[in-house]
C-alpha cells in the first residue's frame, strides 16, 4: 500500500479539516453505489454500532449529512421549545454560534460570558442554574476551538444531572480526541463532526441523546424537519437514513471506525495527546506560551508576542513552507496561532510544522532570542516527546 496517496500540497495542521489517511482516501475514490444495496446496508449497520463506542453510549447515535453546525442545530431543535430559558457558555466563536442559534429558534438565552482562552468553572454553571431555576437547557462546547480551551464536562454534567436542565455538549473537537463518555458522565446530547478527529472530509455530523433528553424530544415544540430525530430514528430502525445516505463518507467512516476499533480508543486519544505535548514542548523553546490555561489536547493555541503579526506568520508558513495552521478569529486575529493535533499526522509532519513555525517567527518579527540553536532545541524537545523519551 502507498504510504501517502497522493502527496498533499500542504502539511495540513489545522483543528479541522485534518489530513485524511491514505486507506480512507482510497475508499472515497471507489465507484458510487446505491444506498439501498445489501453491501451498503451492512456498512451502515456496522457504522451505527461502532459510533456508540466512540460516544461511549448505549443510546443510538445519529448521522446527518451536514457540517458540524448542523449537528449542533439537531441537538438543539430536538429538545427546545420556543421561550425556553437557555444558559449558554460563551467563551469563543463556537459558543457564540450556539447561543445565536438558540435565539434564532426563540429561546430566551442567557450568556455565561467567559474570558476568551479560559474555561468555565462548574460553580458558574451551578450559580446560573440557581439564579434561573427554570433553565431548561445548558449549552457548552467541550473544547472551544477558537481559543483551544477545554471545558470541564464531567464536572458540569455532575451539576446539570441533578437539575431540570439538559446538558447539550458540542464535542466536535473532543469526540475521538479525548475521553468523553456520554453515559457515564451524564451528558444529555453530544455532537461530533466528521472533519475533526474522525479524520474525514467535512459533511457528516453525529448526535446522540440521553434517555432524559429523549423524553424532552417527544414534547419539544421547536419546528424541525430535516433534523427531526424522531423521523431519523424511524428510518434508522429500517436500516436507512432519513434522506439519501452520504454513501462515500459513510463507507470512509467505516474504515476509520475499523481503525479505531483495531487501535483502541485509548491509543487513538494517546496519539493526539502526544502530538499536543510535543507541540507545547517545542513552543516553550521557541519562546511561545499557550493561550489557554487549561488547553484541549485536540489543538494548541499559542499566544504570539505583540511584535509578531500573526497573519503574516501564518501566511509565511503556508507560502514558504507549505504548512497550513490557523490564526485567531475576531478579537484574537493576529494574536494567536492554532495548531491542530487531530487526523493522520505523522511524526515528520509535526517536525516539519515546528521547523516552519520557528523559521516564520524569525522572518516575521523581532524575535531576538530565537536563532538556529533555539530552533534546534525546539525540534529536539518535540522529538523526545514523540519518541516517548520526555
Ligand atoms: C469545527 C467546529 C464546529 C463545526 O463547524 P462546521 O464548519 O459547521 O463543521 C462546531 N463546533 C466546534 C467546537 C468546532 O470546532
Amino acid at each position: 500500500m502507498m504510504d501517502r496517496s497522493p502527496k498533499s500540497a500542504y502539511t495540513l495542521m489545522t483543528p479541522g479539516p485534518v489530513p485524511v489517511p491514505p486507506d480512507v482516501l482510497n475508499t472515497l475514490a471507489e465507484p458510487m453505489e446505491h444506498h439501498r444495496t445489501p453491501e451498503f446496508r451492512a456498512v451502515f449497520q456496522r457504522v451505527m454500532a461502532r459510533l456508540k463506542d466512540v460516544f461511549a453510549t448505549g443510546q443510538n447515535v445519529f448521522m446527518h449529512t451536514s457540517t458540524g453546525s448542523g449537528g449542533m442545530e439537531s441537538a438543539l431543535v430536538n429538545v427546545l421549545s420556543p421561550g425556553d430559558e437557555v444558559l449558554a457558555v460563551v467563551s469563543g466563536k463556537f459558543g457564540e454560534r450556539w447561543a445565536e442559534m438558540a435565539e434564532a429558534y426563540g429561546a430566551r438565552v442567557h450568556r455565561l460570558e467567559i474570558e476568551w482562552g479560559h474555561s468555565v468553572r462548574p460553580e458558574q454553571i451551578e450559580r446560573g442554574l440557581r439564579e434561573r431555576p427554570g433553565t431548561r437547557i445548558v449549552l457548552t462546547q467541550a473544547c472551544e476551538t477558537s481559543t483551544g480551551a477545554l471545558h470541564p464536562i464531567r464536572e458540569i454534567a455532575a451539576v446539570t444531572r441533578s437539575s431540570e436542565a439538559l446538558l447539550l455538549v458540542d464535542g466536535i473537537t473532543a469526540l475521538g480526541a479525548m475521553p468523553l463518555p456520554m453515559d457515564e458522565w451524564g451528558v444529555d446530547a453530544l455532537v461530533g463532526g466528521s472533519q475533526k478527529a474522525f479524520m474525514l472530509p467535512t459533511g457528516l455530523a453525529f448526535v446522540a441523546f440521553s434517555a432524559r433528553a429523549w423524553e424532552r424530544v417527544e414534547r419539544a415544540r421547536c419546528p424541525r424537519f430535516y433534523f427531526d430525530i424522531r423521523a431519523e430514528r424511524d428510518a434508522n430502525s429500517n436500516g436507512e437514513t432519513l434522506f439519501s445516505s452520504n454513501v462515500p463518507l459513510i463507507k470512509a467512516l467505516d474504515v476509520v471506525l475499523e481503525r479505531f476499533a483495531r487501535q483502541g480508543m485509548d491509543a487513538v486519544h494517546a496519539r493526539i495527546a502526544r502530538l499536543a505535548l510535543a507541540t507545547r514542548a517545542a513552543a516553550r523553546e521557541l519562546g511561545l506560551r499557550g493561550f489557554a490555561p487549561q488547553p484541549s489536547p485536540s489543538l494548541s493555541a499559542l499566544a504570539l508576542p505583540s511584535s509578531v503579526d500573526g497573519q503574516a506568520l501564518r501566511s509565511e508558513m503556508e507560502k514558504t513552507y507549505r504548512v497550513t495552521v490557523m490564526g485567531g478569529q475576531d478579537r484574537l486575529k493576529g494574536k494567536i496561532v492554532r495548531i491542530g493535533h487531530m487526523g493522520d499526522i505523522r511524526d515528520e509532519d509535526e517536525l516539519t510544522m515546528i521547523d516552519a513555525l520557528g523559521r516564520a517567527l524569525m522572518a516575521c518579527g523581532p524575535a531576538p532570542s530565537l536563532d538556529e540553536h533555539r530552533l534546534g532545541a525546539a525540534l529536539d524537545a518535540a522529538s523526545a516527546v514523540l519518541a516517548g523519551r520526555a
